[in-house]
């Protein structure tokens, strides 16, 4: 439920009407935007006679709120939010390039690439140190070593680094990582979104393979309901009947969820399609539905890459595809952070 608060109201009523609903068990999403303030309810709102609550002389308005997901629902908060990472903004009008390789393979690896991505433009370094593999015997990533090598590379270049976690045991070695990765298989890992919930790291939450949009959401929805507010949704593409692409990237999500959340949701474009030669129409296609950003996977030698070689952009490539995407960003009137 919602309670629209009437403009420029008595801050001790509405602190009287606030403590009602603390007493009914209630908790409490308070936004106050530029024009509205909105109280959003969090409980068993089924208890509330919405007459009982328009009998408050600061209340505008009672509206009930069907979706499952509060915190996260653009009814508990009309503005985008733009979160602010390492000096970079991400949401509303600001439009973010996350780029590396699938995973950190060595030191010479990933500082070579950080810095090509730095000077194409990124404003976050991405590489997976623990990765998610279909297959036991298949690269498993060189976990807290990688870590330290994405720190490196963060120090070297001055570029914020975007990671992926497996487990919440490994949440103390993520201490200096700017935004974590939750990535698609985790989606749905209840324990870890509870402990990322209790963190107030940004987390970069990946859509499940098949997960429908509300279930996206509800995932969001658990990080903030244990009181972390900084989340950026990533489209990667589901699972389809189509087989000839990786993934079927659902360029659909992004106005569906500007539409029903206030959070911010990039495109992964290179686990969508898993070709190369597909990254640059579908971060045009990306730009042009209003995602706030992009992750693109960029390796200095692609032939050789342990993980995901042939969606990996090499340099030059890379170079090429920035230089179409600030153009593009440009043109929709948005700024690029760098
Ligand atoms: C990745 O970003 O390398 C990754 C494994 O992504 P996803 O979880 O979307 O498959
Ligand atoms: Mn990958």
């Amino acid at each position: 439920m919602i309670v629209v608060l009437k403009q420029n109201s008595d801050k001790e009523r509405v602190e009287r009407l606030m403590q009602h609903f603390t007493d009914m068990g209630l908790r409490i999403n308070y936004s106050e935007g530029e024009h509205t303030t909105i109280l959003g309810l969090m409980g068993d709102t089924t208890q509330i006679d919405e007459r009982d609550v328009l009998a408050y002389d600061v209340v505008e308005r009672v509206q009930r709120v069907s979706e499952p997901f509060k915190a996260v629902n653009r009814k508990f908060h009309p503005e985008d939010t733009i979160l602010s990472v390492a000096g970079r903004k991400i949401g509303a009008g600001y439009f973010n390039v996350m780029a590396g390789p699938c995973s950190v393979e060595n030191e010479a690896q990933i500082i070579e690439v950080a810095e090509a991505v730095k000077k194409a433009g990124a404003s976050f370094l991405r590489g997976g140190a623990f990765k998610p593999r279909t297959s036991p015997y298949s690269f498993q990533g060189l976990e807290a070593e990688g870590l330290k090598l994405l720190l490196e590379a963060k120090r070297q270049t001055g570029l914020p680094i975007v990671t992926e976690i497996m487990s919440e045991k490994h949440l103390d070695l993520f201490a200096d990582v700017d935004i974590i990765q939750l990535g698609a298989r985790n989606m749905q890992n209840f324990m870890l979104l509870k402990e990322l919930g209790r963190s107030d790291k940004p987390i970069l939450l990946k859509r499940g393979l098949s997960a429908t949009i509300e279930e996206f959401l509800m995932a969001a929805e658990y990080i903030f309901a244990g009181g972390n507010q900084n989340v950026i949704l990533c489209e990667r593409g589901i699972r389809t009947f189509e087989n000839l692409i990786r993934n079927n990237l659902d360029i659909s999500a992004v106005p569906m969820v500007k539409m029903l959340s206030h959070l911010p949701i990039i495109i992964d474009p290179s686990h969508a399609a898993g070709r190369r030669d597909m990254v640059q129409p579908l971060s045009r296609a990306a730009i042009a539905a209003g995602a706030d950003g992009l992750i693109i996977e960029v390796h200095n030698d692609p032939k050789h890459a342990l993980c995901d070689g042939a969606q990996s952009l090499d340099i030059p490539q890379f170079d090429g595809v920035m230089a179409d995407i600030q153009r593009r960003v440009a043109f929709e009137g948005r700024e690029m952070q760098g």
